[in-house]
């Protein structure tokens, strides 16, 4: 076969394989938003069957084939890079075998369901044996993949491409040192008025804002929809398809606006990846880099009084009963709040990156099993305890809080503050550039999203973390802009001085 010819039979083993996704995704995002539950079993069982066909066609022996012969050929940049994301992908297939990987898809399913159990009925110890078998089960395919390797090192690596504890380590160290005593002085000053986020505010009213807020950002219907979940995701089915989903808290304004907010971030993302890279394994970009996007448009950008501006008076018009005496000011301030709690999913900008470090350090303590993997709730709580100074009052809203592990998604949670860190780096960069601040007062969201395309959206995965970085900006990935954002946003916002961060 000629070299045009292995890249013909490439593209067209790619593009089978992206029709059938497509089918998942969008029977995927019918389940979650409009699907009556009735039919779950019926769905459920075909898509397992397209799973398995998907399965097939991802480990078809002639591709692999196909991308050895390619990877000892002349070719070009973007060829080299899917030829090497496609191998590892094969290659950690392979090395698994077929009846442990068997042995690990039906526990997972069925310690989701136990997970989902022990929740509801807010007793870890419906959870434990599922959690501890899985624990056992993702380190033995680890090792399978890379014999020679520390588990957690492949599973951090398989999030982030290139990031290990060794950086890791780094990076909390220093939330640690400097963060900490920053959440403690802000805690022993008076709290910050916002009992008027809290107050009643009907779906239906909080759904025309949204709209709003879309228009404002550029998410628009030629390439984007907005549907409702219970728990917002964004799905990219191509570049002019992307959908997101929010979730309306009647007692809380704040949670369907930022919701909405991240989950734009996240579909600008879908939507500005090089249009050559579409169906291809390009456009399946790493978690901490797709977590930047949706938190700079959701911190960065939209919790900033010159972003808030934009919307405020539409807010304050459909909800005057709550609002009409909050100034702006008040409002900028109420959804800035530090308030250390329980809840990851709930917590401000400021103490997220804690929840984070507790859940960092549980994992590796999992797998250099420096930690006691028979008392994890109790371990849970003393973190809670230490590094925020919270009672975890019970198990949901401690251990079982997150879906996460019982999926055995381990080395997935540090991409979360990794990618807050990305933002506020990549916010510098564009800061040197751009009037920022400008930009928002006059509502000019396109030059900010242009700006993100121009840089990070278009690549893809076409490169790991800091060679896009260093591409972009001329540095490596440095976490230092993240502390000194969070350090000036919040010493600001508390008046704080330096003599009370002892
Ligand atoms: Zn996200």
């Amino acid at each position: 076969m000629s070299l045009e010819e292995k890249l013909t039979e490439l593209k067209k083993w790619e593009f089978k394989k992206s029709a059938y996704e497509l089918l998942m995704s969008t029977a995927y995002f019918d389940d979650e938003t409009i699907a009556p539950k009735g039919g779950q079993d019926y769905r459920y069982e075909r898509l397992a069957l397209m799973s398995g066909e998907i399965y097939k066609i991802s480990s078809d022996p002639k591709i692999k084939a196909l991308l050895y012969e390619l990877k000892d050929e002349q070719i070009d940049e973007v060829t080299r890079r899917k030829v090497k994301l496609l191998l590892k992908s094969f290659e950690d297939l392979e090395r698994i075998p077929q009846e442990v990987y068997e042995e690990f898809t039906k526990l997972s399913l069925e310690s989701q369901s136990a997970w989902a159990k022990a929740k509801s009925a807010n007793d870890y110890g419906i959870f434990k044996p599922y959690l501890l078998k899985i624990i056992a089960c993702q380190k033995k395919m680890a090792l399978y993949r890379r014999p020679d390797s520390d588990p957690y090192e492949t599973m951090l690596d398989d999030y982030e491409e290139g990031m290990d504890k060794k950086s890791y380590d780094a990076f909390f160290a220093l939330i640690k040192k400097e963060l900490s005593p920053l959440i403690k002085a802000i805690t022993k000053k008076a709290a910050i008025k916002d009992d008027f986020i809290h107050a009643y505010y009907p779906k239906d009213k909080q759904a025309l804002l949204m709209n709003d807020i879309n228009k404002l950002l550029g998410f628009d219907g030629s390439w984007g929809y907005m549907g409702v979940s219970l728990h917002p995701f964004t799905s990219g089915f191509s570049n002019n398809d992307v959908r997101v989903t929010t979730s309306y808290d009647e007692y809380n304004i704040s949670s369907a606006i930022y919701s909405i907010i991240h989950e734009v971030g996240h579909a600008f993302y879908e939507h500005q990846i090089d249009e050559s890279f579409e169906g291809t394994i390009l456009k399946n970009v790493s978690s901490g880099m797709h977590e930047s996007q949706s938190r700079f448009l959701e911190n960065y950008i939209g919790r900033k009084k010159s972003f808030i501006k934009n919307y405020y008076p539409k807010l304050v018009s459909l909800f005057k009963e709550n609002l009409k005496d909050v100034s702006l000011n008040e409002f900028y301030k109420a959804i800035n709040i530090v308030r250390p709690s329980l809840i990851r999913t709930d917590a401000d900008e400021l103490t997220y990156p804690i929840h984070i470090l507790i859940r960092y350090e549980i994992e590796k303590g999992i797998f250099d099993e420096s930690i006691d993997i028979e008392n994890l709730d109790k371990v849970w709580n003393q973190y809670y305890k230490e590094y925020l100074g919270i009672d975890v009052t019970s198990d949901d809203v401690g251990i079982l809080q997150d879906i996460h592990w019982s999926s055995g998604s381990f080395g997935y949670f540090p991409t979360y503050a990794l990618g807050s860190a990305l933002a506020a780096q990549i916010l510098h960069y564009m800061e040197k550039e751009k009037d920022v601040e400008t930009l928002l007062e006059k509502g000019d969201l396109k030059a900010i999203t242009d700006y993100l395309k121009d840089k990070i959206h278009r690549y893809g995965a076409l490169y790991d973390l800091d060679t896009l970085l260093e591409k972009s900006f001329g540095e490596r990935f440095n976490p230092r802009y993240y502390i000194d954002y969070l350090k000036d946003k919040y010493m600001d916002l508390y008046d704080l001085k330096n003599d009370e961060l002892m």
